[in-house]
């Protein structure tokens, strides 16, 4: 997507209600520079939202081609974490999973070893709740704030800059990331003490992992039963059984455009990345007891569909998954 859509896209999104009621004091001015870390799928259009809205932006990935393009979109590259730390006091991280965080905050030449006093660190992937204290923990330390903050919203809602921000921490530090986090999403959420933004992260899509199935299974059962799925999908918007996924995703190929089922479930959100936040679920229900069978049985599908050639499509493609042998 060109860096001008991209712009465009934004200044779409600037104009859309944004729901927090949060006070936009700016943790950083447009003039200092931003740190960026993890320029992946979910990165690199959150990073390119950073730079049209304005911000320097300072950038660190593994992987150099995701750099190269960030530099080639104005953003200054950096060879560390602790680089970045260096130079910049507001930094967002958007790596695949606790232990890439782990090392990317408390590693060798992670942000710990050089970070300012008074920093702002802000934490987008979703997590394991365990990594999260521990980060929190050494920030404390050096008088450094991080924030929890995944999001909601697939590529498509990042490369909007419209994701929705689950923000676990205290509410003033909540309040001065706003206007930062608004530039790539069109929703904040403070969810309350530190950890409660993955907690509420996990929560909502091992229930979306759930609906997804179940409307898959409600439309397959509408198909061998003689019913026109686009048809039982109207019946099903204006009745009881509808859910994000009947209404806005549906995993039926051709009932609506623009969405994975109607692209042989390329894009939108892995299979892989659904497994692993059920894991991440699973975990903390066995951790704190709670009763998830739905969550669980969820678990397994997803499990079963990554190990017969799903892992790299939308979790949508469940619909596909269990569709009746014709
Ligand atoms: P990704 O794998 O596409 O990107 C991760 C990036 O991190 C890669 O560019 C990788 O090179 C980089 N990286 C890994 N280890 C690193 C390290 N030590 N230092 C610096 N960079 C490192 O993943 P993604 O799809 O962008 O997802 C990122 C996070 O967002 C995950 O936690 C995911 O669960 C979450 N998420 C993803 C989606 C989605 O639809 N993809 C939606 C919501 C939330």
């Amino acid at each position: 997507m060109s860096l001008l859509r991209v712009s465009l896209l934004c200044r779409a999104g600037l104009s859309r209600p944004v729901l927090s009621v949060l006070s936009h004091k700016s943790y950083s001015t447009n003039n200092e520079p931003v740190g960026f870390i993890g320029l992946g799928n979910m990165g690199a259009p959150m990073a390119n939202n950073l730079l049209q809205k304005g911000h320097k932006l300072v950038v660190y990935d593994i992987a150099e081609a995701a750099v190269s393009q960030a530099v080639s979109a104005g953003a200054v590259k950096a060879t560390s974490p602790a680089e970045v730390a260096k130079q910049a006091n507001t930094i967002v991280t958007m790596l695949p999973a606790g232990s890439h965080v782990l090392e990317c905050y408390k590693g060798e030449n992670g942000i710990f070893s050089t970070v300012s006093r008074g920093a702002l660190l802000i934490d987008s992937s979703t997590i394991d709740r365990g990594t999260v204290s521990q980060v929190f923990s050494s920030a404390q330390e050096r008088g450094v704030t991080y924030l929890d903050a995944p999001v909601s919203g697939g590529v498509g809602a990042a490369t909007k800059g419209v994701l929705t921000f689950m923000v676990g921490g205290d509410k003033e530090s909540c309040d001065q990331a706003t206007s930062l986090l608004e530039c790539m999403g069109r929703t904040v959420v403070h969810c309350g003490d530190s950890g409660t933004g993955q907690v509420a992260k996990i929560c909502n899509n091992m229930l979306l992992a759930i609906e997804m199935i179940g409307t898959s299974e409600a439309l397959q059962l509408g198909i061998n039963l003689g019913m026109d799925p686009k048809r039982l999908t109207d019946i099903i918007n204006v009745a009881s059984g509808r859910s994000w996924s009947s209404e806005v995703y549906n995993p039926c190929p051709g009932v609506m455009e623009n969405v994975p089922s109607s692209n042989n479930y390329q894009g939108g959100f892995g299979t892989t990345l659904m497994l692993k936040d059920l894991g991440l679920a699973m975990d903390a229900a066995a951790s704190s007891q709670s009763t998830a069978l739905l969550g669980s049985m969820a678990t397994q599908v997803y499990r079963m569909m990554s190990q017969h050639g799903y892992a790299d499509k939308d979790f949508s493609s469940v619909f596909k998954f269990i569709e009746k042998e014709k």
